[in-house]
């Protein structure tokens, strides 16, 4: 190893390591210290349950990193990645029997919503036509022009609503406005909030124009993915490396930090000028998630067998169901019917479990810090709309959002976006400063989901706080 590096990456998530590989690949020397004792942040899988049940211990649908610019840079196939799209990207069961099912086809999909089918056209189909574009202006920070403006305009119009009002605007029949309502409860904010309808869109157009994959084998293929090409790029790796200062770290020209601020503060704290402290202090964190993997007989015997052509499954029931559990959760209470975000990637992955056997993860939206158990409401809501789901169970695993922060130190509380994505914070994060990804301090930077464009696998956050490294610290 050497003695001083041109970068030092601190936490090697999906976003540390696309900022170590966007600077190696320029031919720099660069040392990932990881906390853990194994790389990969949310990308990890482990056998959580049973020998054999592998689960993706975090993120399992891959819609938004196969649309990142970042990934679609690196020859992942080269490296053993192996994208599974299944037949359709995400049912959503409603209560009397019948799923709405998100098909590859816009216009299969809004043909089995009834009324509602000229409008579920009108709303998505330009972002599906101009999908690779759009997410090109989404996923850069602000002060970057949008090479659309056009596309960003008429996005900015619809998305900045909150979900309540474009439903109210949109739709007319429950399964229209349910579908819409659970895509737009990933922002984990309550759905009368305005910018709700931002993450609408954006989920929705992307089950059309990806089809929402998994990875053969697990999330943690994509993390040995990422190592070796950052390897073959003479990266270097420390795992079981938890930092707590800046002044323990070797020599380097700049350091990016894949954490969020308030382990920026713990890091770095005394170094920090006052008033970017104060900020840091004031960032806020959102509701956590309180998960469950199962160890499964067979398949969830799901009333609607269309269910078991998707990988994922929001299972929550009506529009106003899903905005009342959420509301919920947002004031800090614990919905007795909480919106469920399930994945069954094993269905599609046979590496997955034993023959014959499933592994399935579920989690719900619950106040940041909560300690309380939702495995049996959770089971509740699957068992409404998948009568007979408990009898197959084998073995549970769960995480509260305590064990979720024990687990990775970045969600704080559980919030696993790391902050709150409204319509103020997902512009300003993790301050209001023209350069989002620089500190006050000369050549530190932050480069995790707390930095634009946010949370979930894309790799974007670190890749721009790369490239603002490139050119402001080693003149690239
Ligand atoms: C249950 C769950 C399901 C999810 N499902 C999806 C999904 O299906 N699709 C999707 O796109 N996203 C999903 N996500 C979100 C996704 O995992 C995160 O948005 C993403 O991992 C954020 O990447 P990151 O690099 O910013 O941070 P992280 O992945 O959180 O990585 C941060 C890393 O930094 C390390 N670290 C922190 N502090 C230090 C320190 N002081 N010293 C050294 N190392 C440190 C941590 O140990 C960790 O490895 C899910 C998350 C969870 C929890």
């Amino acid at each position: 190893m050497r003695t001083e590096y041109d970068a030092i990456v601190v936490g090697s998530g999906p976003n540390g390591l696309a900022a170590a590989i966007t600077i190696a690949r320029k031919g720099y020397s660069v040392l990932v210290l990881e906390g853990k004792d194994s790389l990969g942040g949310g990308l990890r899988s482990a056998e959580l349950t049973l020998p054999g049940y592998l689960h993706d211990v975090c993120a399992t649908i891959f819609g938004l990193a196969k649309s990142s610019p970042f990934f679609k840079e690196l020859p992942l196939k080269d490296h053993s990645v192996e994208w599974i799209t299944p037949p359709a990207a995400l049912a959503h069961p409603l209560e009397d029997g019948r799923a709405v099912i998100v098909e590859r086809s816009l216009e299969a999909t809004a043909e089995a919503l009834g009324e509602d089918n000229q409008a579920y056209r009108n709303l998505l189909s330009l972002y599906i036509d101009h999908w690779d574009e759009i997410v090109k202006d989404l996923f850069k920070p602000l002060p970057l022009p949008p090479k659309h403006p056009w596309l960003l305009a008429r996005f900015g119009k619809a998305g900045l609503m909150s979900a309540e009002k474009l439903v109210r605007k949109h739709f007319t029949e429950q399964r229209a406005k349910a579908l819409f309502g659970g895509m737009a409860a990933h922002s984990m904010l309550s759905l009368g909030t305005a910018l709700t309808s931002a993450f609408g869109i954006i989920l929705n157009s992307s089950a059309h124009a990806n089809g929402w994959p998994i990875l053969k084998g697990g999330a943690q293929k994509l993390v040995n993915a990422l190592t070796d090409i950052l390897r073959l790029n003479k990266g270097e790796f420390v795992t079981g490396s938890m930092v707590t200062s800046l002044n323990d770290l070797p020599p380097a020209k700049a350091i990016l930090l894949d954490v969020t601020p308030h382990q920026l503060l713990k890091i770095a704290g005394e170094q920090l000028p006052g008033r970017y402290r104060k900020q840091l202090q004031s960032y806020r964190y959102g509701p956590g998630v309180f998960k469950l993997d199962l160890a499964l007989e067979g398949p969830i015997p799901w009333k609607d067998e269309n269910c078991l052509r998707c990988a994922t499954v929001h299972v929550g029931g009506s529009f106003a169901e899903i905005a009342a559990a959420e509301k919920e959760v947002n004031e800090g209470k614990h919905p007795d019917k909480p919106f469920v975000i399930l994945a069954q990637a094993s269905l599609f992955d046979a590496t997955r479990a034993p023959a014959g056997k499933q592994t399935v993860w579920a989690y719900c939206h619950v106040p940041n810090g909560s300690t309380v158990d939702m495995t049996e409401r959770i089971e509740r809501q699957i068992e409404r709309f998948a009568p007979g789901f408990r009898d197959q169970i084998i073995a549970r695993h769960t995480f509260t959002t305590l064990d979720m922060e024990r687990y990775n130190p970045n969600y704080i509380g559980g919030d696993i976006n790391g902050g709150v994505q409204d319509i103020w914070q997902q512009f300003t994060r993790p301050t209001f400063r023209w350069v989002p990804y620089s500190t006050p301090l000369k050549g530190i930077y932050l480069c995790s989901s707390s930095t634009p464009p946010g949370g979930g696998v894309h790799g974007m956050c670190g890749y721009h706080a790369a490239r603002t490294v490139l050119r402001r610290e080693l003149k690239d």
